[in-house]
């Protein structure tokens, strides 16, 4: 069917034809890149401007097998870890590594490479996929794991799709002492004592992760939230099951002045005094604890009708202090926004090719598409990021540029050479790939 496509951030947009079903085989022939829930927020997963035909893998999620002697799942590629933990929590299984949206397909996880807030003990996803079947682009269709295919299984890992489509996924769960976990904040005054508090945690607690208040004046800028997480252990748990939390939905893009400087600022100073009184430790479900935006379906449409971004970096340890701050006041120049900043420590790199942790500091922060005034602040984030040593998030752009990308990424030769090889005509594409990669 002919659509306008997009992703997450609702930016940019493009036409194309999707093609739907339950038959991945069948629908993968002659399209020019796979796509699962559009999750990525800018155009990894949009073809380039055509109109060309996309797979759209949703409907084939069917689980093929689980070993429960290794762990193993087998699944179609377009099964949703919403599925997945549906199915598993509740039988003490589950996803190794999980974003923080449920709302997202196997296939498109380990086409990110994705990571989650246990990055500094879990590594990626990537770390936990035992095999793949994949259609390269020449259209024949292989199994591949890391011990027949190490070359080309390491460039589909993290490689957004490019190298082809994935069709089956094989992945070891982790069997959990029981469905519930313990979290316990902290609240810290500013953005240095908030990175301090993260890097003691990682030491000790499996899941972390701090929410930055960037819209705080001078000396608390960057006061926040530190979470942390462990599975609780059967004593700790309830006897019942955790109740998955209703949601509600944002019927239509929101007008602009809905989220502006002044109604963050206001609706931050409330999250913190909200912290200030609630518990420090509680048993939380795993939806409360990892997906906590879930809870507001089609939540990007309150950013309004041009959509929005989200700029994602990690800047190495030994940047340092000084270059974080730095950071977070480019971000701060430049007008509206950041509206949410996520920070996350992330652990050894893995072996995806272009995979996008590497040991350092991340960053996430959302902003409001406000033409060419995000051109310009996307650009001088990444001078910084580039000359630090850091390195973008590709599920997350859609304003870098070349030169840039290229500048952050000494891997990205050897990537384009085995690119090269499996696909020297291209007819894998993306949006994303003609800006930065080809
Ligand atoms: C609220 C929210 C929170 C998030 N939190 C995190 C986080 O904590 N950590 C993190 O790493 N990411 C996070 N993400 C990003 C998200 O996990 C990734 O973008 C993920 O790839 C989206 O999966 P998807 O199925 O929607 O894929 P899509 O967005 O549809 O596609 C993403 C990429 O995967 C490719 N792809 C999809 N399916 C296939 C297939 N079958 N074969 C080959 N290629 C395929 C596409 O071509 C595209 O390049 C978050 C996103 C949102 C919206």
């Amino acid at each position: 069917m002919r659509r306008r496509l997009c992703g997450w951030g609702r930016y940019p947009t493009v036409e194309a034809f999707e093609i739907e079903g339950e038959d991945l085989e069948a629908i993968t022939r002659d399209v020019v890149l796979s796509r699962g829930l559009g999750r990525s927020y800018g155009d990894a997963s949009l073809p380039p401007p055509g109109p060309l035909r996309v797979a759209a893998t949703h409907r084939a999620d069917r689980i093929l097998s689980f070993d429960p002697t290794t762990a193993v799942l087998r699944a179609q590629a377009g099964l949703s870890l919403e599925r997945l933990n549906r199915f598993f929590l509740e039988r003490g299984y589950f996803s190794p590594v999980t974003p923080g949206t449920e709302q997202v397909t196997l296939g498109g996880m380990v086409a990110a490479d994705v990571h989650g807030k246990n990055h500094h003990v879990a590594g990626t996803i990537g770390a936990h996929v035992r095999a793949l079947r994949l259609r390269l682009p020449d259209g024949t269709i292989h199994r591949i794991d890391p011990a027949s295919s190490k070359e080309l299984f390491d460039a589909t890992i993290g490689g957004m799709g490019l190298t082809g489509h994935i069709l089956e996924v094989e992945l070891c769960l982790e069997k959990i002492p029981s469905p519930w976990i313990v979290e316990s904040s902290q609240l810290h005054g500013d953005l240095e004592c908030l990175i301090d508090g993260l890097r003691q945690a990682s030491g000790q607690w499996p899941f972390t992760v701090a929410w930055a208040d960037l819209m705080a004046r001078a000396g608390g800028n960057g006061r926040g939230i530190l979470l942390q997480g462990r599975w609780a252990d059967a004593a700790q748990a309830r006897a019942e099951a955790p109740r998955r939390a209703p949601h509600v939905t944002i019927p239509c893009a929101a007008p602009r002045l809905m989220l502006s400087n002044p109604t963050i600022a206001c609706h931050n100073a409330l999250r913190m005094a909200a912290a200030r009184r609630a518990p420090q430790t509680r048993l939380t479900s795993p939806q409360r604890f990892f997906y906590p935006l879930d809870a507001i379906r089609r939540w990007n449409l309150l950013y309004g009708r041009r959509g929005m971004t989200q700029y994602q970096c990690v800047l190495p340890w030994d940047a340092g202090m000084a270059s974080y701050r730095r950071l977070v006041d480019i971000a701060r120049r430049h007008g509206p926004g950041p509206f949410l900043c996520v920070i996350k420590d992330c652990g050894a790199a893995g072996d995806g090719r272009l995979s996008f942790p590497m040991p350092g500091i991340s960053f996430a922060m959302d902003f409001p598409v406000a033409g060419g005034i995000t051109q310009a602040l996307v650009d001088d984030l990444n001078d910084h990021v580039a000359a630090a040593g850091g390195r973008i998030y590709l599920a997350k752009d859609a304003f870098t540029r070349r030169e840039h990308f290229q500048a952050m990424e000494p891997r990205l030769g050897a990537w384009r050479e085995l690119r090269n090889r499996v696909d020297p005509r291209r007819h894998v594409r993306s949006a994303l790939s003609e800006r930065l990669l080809d």
